[in-house]
């Protein structure tokens, strides 16, 4: 089943939806974007509750523009499971169910049969969803439609129906289309991660590619990239070099950041980010004192220190404090004369490094890793 969007537009008041171009196939594709960014638009539109100004829909190849709800065959599930109040759980999954055998199957992999006999009252937040989700898909939709439907559970009953939800989807043979403001939840469920911003798909990729190449200073902060900074560009005895902070980061690797580092002209600046998995803060006995080795520069007389590695760049840094996060540690370092970076880490790690505030260490960015928001720019008028 092939679900293709094209040229999709609707307006809602002030608010403006689309245009908005997109092909999902079997795959979990996750719309994630902050509230108001009009994820319920989407999904209403799909489902044929909201009617677009402009665009089509194919679901499977056909056109569903101008038809009602009920035969779309589109199952949507919202934040709060609605239930019929007056049957019981067995009953309301049973309500559109076809296949016996695959109630059976569905019930088991949500975990709701041991209340099927109860009311929706008597049931509690996340077996109401287990139930409205189990209802949904014993109808057998072609196009799976869910609307943030975690987001009133709490933490610990969210995350096992998220587990839950992973393991599902695996079974599943339709679209999912799943609309969330949770950054977690989407790169945890998601083949591919929609992000949206005031009605417009901003960027469409892989998880991993979201997190760290996003194409958006927007995306990087939506999706938890607190690392965004600026460098300068100059060229140093040594080739072309990135000013951060008072070090200085030879750029000579290869890939396309490094080419457009390469590219900008000697004192422009570059917006750049790394994600914070992707800092690693090096041990003391890393050779860190070795790598990093002082130069002169004749520009400013100071004594600078320049990276000397030529797959990562090693910045000179000065611990300033942590968040413990339960599975990892957020650590916020302080680039000397420049930005504060944010790296996490396992617990491990954490347990190794033996930090202390005030620390002087070292830390590493693979050069693939720094990835080049805006190209470079001149800061000079
Ligand atoms: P999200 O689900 O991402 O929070 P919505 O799709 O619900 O966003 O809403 C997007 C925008 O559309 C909001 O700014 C909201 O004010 C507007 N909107 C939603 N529903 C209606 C409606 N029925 N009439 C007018 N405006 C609406
Ligand atoms: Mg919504």
């Amino acid at each position: 089943m092939m679900v293709t969007i094209t040229d999709l537009s609707v307006r809602r008041g002030d608010f403006s939806f689309g245009p908005l171009d997109l092909s999902i196939s079997n795959e979990v594709f996750c719309v994630l974007g902050p509230s108001g960014s009009g994820k319920s638009t989407l999904l209403s539109i799909l489902a044929g509750i909201v009617e677009p100004d402009r665009g089509e829909i194919l679901i499977g190849g056909e056109s569903v523009r101008g038809r009602p709800p009920e035969t779309r065959s589109t199952g949507l599930v919202f934040q709060d499971g609605a239930l019929f109040p007056h049957l019981t759980a067995r009953e309301n999954v049973e309500y559109a169910a076809e296949d016996p055998d695959y109630v059976r199957k569905l019930t088991r992999l949500l975990a709701v049969d041991e209340v099927l006999d109860r009311r929706p009252a008597m049931l509690s937040g996340g077996e109401r969803q287990r139930v409205a989700l189990a209802r949904t898909l014993a109808a057998g939709p072609d196009v799976l439609l869910l609307d943030e439907p975690l987001s009133s559970l709490d933490e610990p009953i969210r995350r096992r129906l998220r587990d839950d939800l992973h393991r599902l989807f695996a079974t599943l043979d339709v679209p999912v289309v799943y609309v969330t403001h949770d950054q977690r939840t989407a790169t945890a469920l998601a083949d591919r991660l929609g992000i949206l911003r005031d009605g417009r798909l901003e960027q469409v990729d892989t998880p991993t590619s979201v997190l760290e190449r996003p194409n958006s200073r927007f995306v990087a902060e939506f999706t938890g990239n607190e690392n965004v900074f600026e460098v300068g560009l100059e060229t140093g005895r040594c080739g072309r070099v990135a000013r951060l902070g008072d070090a200085l980061l030879r750029v000579t690797a290869e890939g396309d950041s490094i080419e457009r580092l390469l590219a900008g002209v000697d004192g422009s600046t570059a917006t750049v980010c790394a994600h914070p998995s992707r800092i690693t803060v090096l041990e003391r006995s890393d050779g860190s004192v070795d790598a990093v080795r002082s130069v002169d520069s004749e520009e400013s007389g100071r004594d600078l220190r320049m990276s000397a590695d030529e797959s990562s760049f090693r910045i000179p840094v000065t611990i300033e404090r942590w968040l413990h996060e339960g599975d990892t540690y957020r650590v916020f370092v302080q680039v000397d004369g420049g930005p504060e970076l944010t790296a996490t880490m396992s617990r491990r790690t954490f347990d190794r490094l033996e930090l202390a505030r005030g620390d002087e260490r070292t830390v590493s960015i693979q050069t693939e890793s720094m990835h080049v928001l805006d190209p470079p720019t001149s800061s000079r008028t």
